[in-house]
């Protein structure tokens, strides 16, 4: 075996050096990697795989994150938000389709404040007790996340984007910092979440230095969850002419965070599903082990446009589990239906 891989599989970590030689590793060397996670993955979840329902219920934003297509500065964005009746009425499919985590994901929107975001939880954790609930809705101040916490939220996703602040600082606007995104996710582990942090693969000015210091961090943090997919520009935000991020080394990393962190949920994001047709399923073979269909309205799909190109915003939800179906089946999978918690505690 690798003597890298070895080292990751033991020891759990590597030195960044050894990082950045494992990212720049050869075909043959990646095929060894792929085959480690994929086993690893099989050890500790077997064949399930966990579905996400994710509710995109408002693309409002008060941000300006240069990548992202929802940014406060794309005035070619035709806003939405749904309301409470809608946000129910896409549980109760996913439920009915055997949905047992919902993910209510947002932009930063000020309308959906700490009360209305607390009736919401409420209202889903009071009619489906048995399933989890996952919020993604951006950097709120700690209060906010403790109220929603003792409400029923049971995890919460925010991507750290880059472990590297002169990084970060190239890809925010100067009233973000990587340190009040530290901050949160500190706030949210302690408070007693299920914590995902992430970040895009080739997002521009990324180097495989600031990548292993991704995973340095990642290591650090110990996360439940780790979000990565390719960053994919949109042509109305400043990064408009930078490359996308490539299948491979989104697979790559995908490996190497299985094997580091073996026990953690890994999704198989729609970003790697819209670089290539059967970009989830090659991410499940790399030791993905979550996907996170959409079950917001038809109506609103297109409008949450993060990025160019985003697959699976034309099908109805039930359309959209049918296929996510076969895919998973066609990688020798089975989708779970239950809550899918992470061993990673
Ligand atoms: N506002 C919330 C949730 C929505 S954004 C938040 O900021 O957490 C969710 C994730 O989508 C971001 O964390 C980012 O990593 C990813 N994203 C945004 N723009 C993207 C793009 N152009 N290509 C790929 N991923 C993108």
């Amino acid at each position: 075996m690798n003597k890298l891989i070895d080292k990751l599989r033991t020891a759990g970590s590597l030195s960044k050096s050894e990082f950045e030689e494992l990212i720049n590793c050869d075909k043959n060397t990646a095929e060894e990697l792929r085959q480690t996670a994929e086993k690893l993955r099989i050890e500790n979840y077997g064949h399930d795989i966990y579905i996400r329902g994710l509710i995109e219920f408002t693309n409002f934003c008060k941000q300006d994150c240069l990548y992202c297509g929802i940014r406060k500065s794309n005035l070619n964005c035709q806003r939405y938000r749904l309301s409470e009746d809608d946000i129910m009425e896409c549980c109760r499919e996913g439920y009915r389709l055997g949905f047992r985590t919902f993910v209510l994901q947002g932009g930063e929107d000020a309308f959906f404040n700490d009360d209305r975001l607390c009736s919401i939880i409420e209202k889903i954790k009071g009619e489906y007790p048995d399933c989890a609930l996952t919020l993604s809705v951006g950097e709120k101040p700690y209060q906010s996340y403790k109220r929603f916490y003792d409400c029923g939220a049971d995890r919460y996703l925010l991507r750290h984007e880059t472990a590297n602040a002169e990084h970060f600082a190239k890809l925010h606007p100067k009233s973000q910092t990587l340190e009040s995104r530290k901050e949160c996710l500190l706030a949210l582990k302690e408070i007693g979440y299920q914590v995902g942090c992430g970040f895009m693969v080739g997002s521009p000015y990324q180097t495989v230095g600031t990548l292993a210091e991704d995973l340095l961090f990642i290591k650090e943090l110990n996360p439940q969850m780790v979000g990565i997919g390719p960053f994919i520009h949109h042509n109305d935000t400043p990064f408009r002419d930078f490359p996308d991020g490539t299948l491979e080394l989104t697979l790559k990393l995908l490996s190497i965070i299985r094997v580091m962190l073996p026990k953690v949920l890994l999704p198989a994001t729609t970003a790697l599903a819209t670089i290539d047709p059967i970009g989830r399923e090659k991410g499940i073979l790399a030791g993905a082990n979550v996907v996170m269909p959409n079950l917001s309205p038809v109506s609103v799909r297109k409008k949450y446009q993060l990025y160019e190109n985003k697959v699976c915003t034309g099908e109805e939800s039930a359309q959209c589990k049918g296929c996510l179906e076969a895919r998973i089946r066609s990688v020798g999978c089975r989708i779970a239906v239950n809550r899918g918690d992470s061993m990673n505690i």
